[in-house]
């Protein structure tokens, strides 16, 4: 569904990416993991043509290189961004709104249910400014508002970030039942037990490189992965 080839990325005289591959197959859950600077969000802007890269990137057997990041997001594409990213002047329902800025209609209504649904917390503050909400409701207004771009390929920005270990699960938990409603899911995370555990395919950045690739569940059992991200 989502192919790199040789991802590139400069920002001035650093070069942050240094010839990423990666692959994403419909209906997997996806997780790239590395320490802090490794590149991943870096991977996520360049794929959303948030910034330049060179290398291809295509999504649905098209190259998209020339692909405006709206267009992508029409096209099913949606990167949810680190929580901090919302609009935090305008209400719940307003940000939610705006997820759904490439559709109209009574489709967009019967999203907001569903994001209401998976996180009852937005609904009791749906008229609440984005800004006053906790870091955890922010992140979950984030997801919410990724999802109603209708994505069939969902990347998910470090969504556990700064998050206190209960909430931690329930954002994994909301991960898995978006992922069983049928959305693709490439996620990026430090927190690495978590997001191997809920991979089908996971990848291991470090410093612009990915240094190991497997199944999540062999990625836990790498001595490599334990002693650099799992402090075993
Ligand atoms: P974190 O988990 O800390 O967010 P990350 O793996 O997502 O880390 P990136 O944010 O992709 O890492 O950053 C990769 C490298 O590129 C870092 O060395 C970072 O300092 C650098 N970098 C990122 N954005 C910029 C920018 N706009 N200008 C210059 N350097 C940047």
């Amino acid at each position: 569904m989502l192919t790199v080839k040789d991802l590139n990325v400069h920002y001035g005289g650093i070069h942050a990416l240094k010839g990423i591959d990666l692959n994403v197959e419909q209906g997997q859950i996806v997780s790239l993991i590395g320490a802090n600077g490794a590149g991943k969000s870096t991977s996520l802007n360049a794929i959303m043509n948030l910034i330049k890269y060179t290398g291809s990137v295509s999504y649905k057997g098209k190259d998209v290189k020339s692909t405006k990041t709206m267009d992508l997001v029409k096209a099913g594409l949606t990167l949810a961004p680190e929580g901090r990213r919302i609009f935090p002047n305008l209400t719940v329902t307003e940000n939610l709104t705006l997820g759904a800025y490439a559709r109209k209609g009574p489709e967009v209504a019967k999203d907001m249910d569903w994001v209401f649904e998976l996180f009852p917390r937005m609904e009791e503050r749906r008229t609440q400014k984005g800004g006053t909400l906790s870091g955890g409701e922010q992140q979950m207004l984030a997801i919410g508002r990724a999802l109603m771009s209708r994505p069939e390929l969902m990347m998910l920005d470090e969504p556990s970030l700064g998050l206190a270990p209960l909430v931690v699960k329930d954002i994994f938990k909301i991960i898995r039942t978006i992922h069983d409603s049928g959305v693709t899911v490439l996620l990026i995370e430090q927190n690495a037990k978590a997001a191997l555990e809920v991979a089908d395919h996971a990848y291991v950045l470090e410093v612009g490189k990915v240094v190991l690739e497997g199944p999540g569940r062999d990625l836990l059992k790498d001595p490599r992965v334990q002693s650099a991200y799992l402090g075993e």
